[in-house]
């Protein structure tokens, strides 16, 4: 796929085959649309596969799978947000792992987290697997901001609500004790069959 390169000046370098259309980075477009065009109560997910500006390496893919979800209701709170992601990371993970909410920046939440879940290798301890931290960074969520609710014709004083998005592939490798992301990538059915 073609980037296009906007020069200073607005001159815009345009090679035959080149495109204006920017490979979606993300999938929270979803999310606004459907605060857009529907009433609250909402309570969604969007898969979807999106690109990175990324070489691909043991950790990285500039092609993967998001899903992202959304919650938006009267009276939804931070406990709701980390209810519900508890209770998925205690389904895909097991019920022995625990937790960690970290402060983090995203644009369209505040106060918004990255979330991390107990290393399943040393149980917390601190091994290679986990660079010695003991936790492993699984995705990133947030009280959806009021200013994107009053954007997309949603009233923040009767509303509130969360949002979370989680890469599929790096949940699986971390499931399944992957040492390499690219390995899901290569369609060696050897390796996709133990699935
Ligand atoms: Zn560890």
């Amino acid at each position: 796929f073609y980037v296009v390169d906007n020069q200073p000046e607005g001159k815009e370098t345009h090679v035959q085959g080149e495109s204006d259309v920017l490979l979606r980075t993300q999938t929270s477009g979803v999310q606004a649309h459907v605060m857009e065009a529907k009433e609250p109560p909402i309570y969604m997910i969007c898969p979807g596969t999106v690109f990175r500006p990324d070489t691909a390496d043991a950790n990285h893919l500039p092609q993967f799978t998001q899903v992202e979800g959304l919650v938006v209701d009267e009276g939804i709170t931070f406990g709701d947000l980390k209810g519900t992601l508890d209770y998925f990371t205690r389904e895909i993970f097991g019920k022995d792992r625990a937790t960690r909410y970290r402060p983090h920046f995203f644009p369209f939440t505040e106060p918004s987290c990255e979330v991390d879940v107990s290393c399943g290798v040393c149980h917390g301890k601190g091994c290679r697997f986990c660079k010695n931290t003991g936790w492993l960074e699984i995705l990133g969520c947030g009280m959806v901001d009021p200013n994107v609710f009053r954007n997309c014709g949603i009233d923040p004083e009767k509303y509130t609500g969360f949002a979370f998005g989680i890469g599929v592939e790096r949940v699986a490798a971390l499931r399944y004790d992957l040492p390499d992301l690219r390995m899901l990538m290569t369609g060696d059915m050897r390796f996709l069959k133990q699935f």
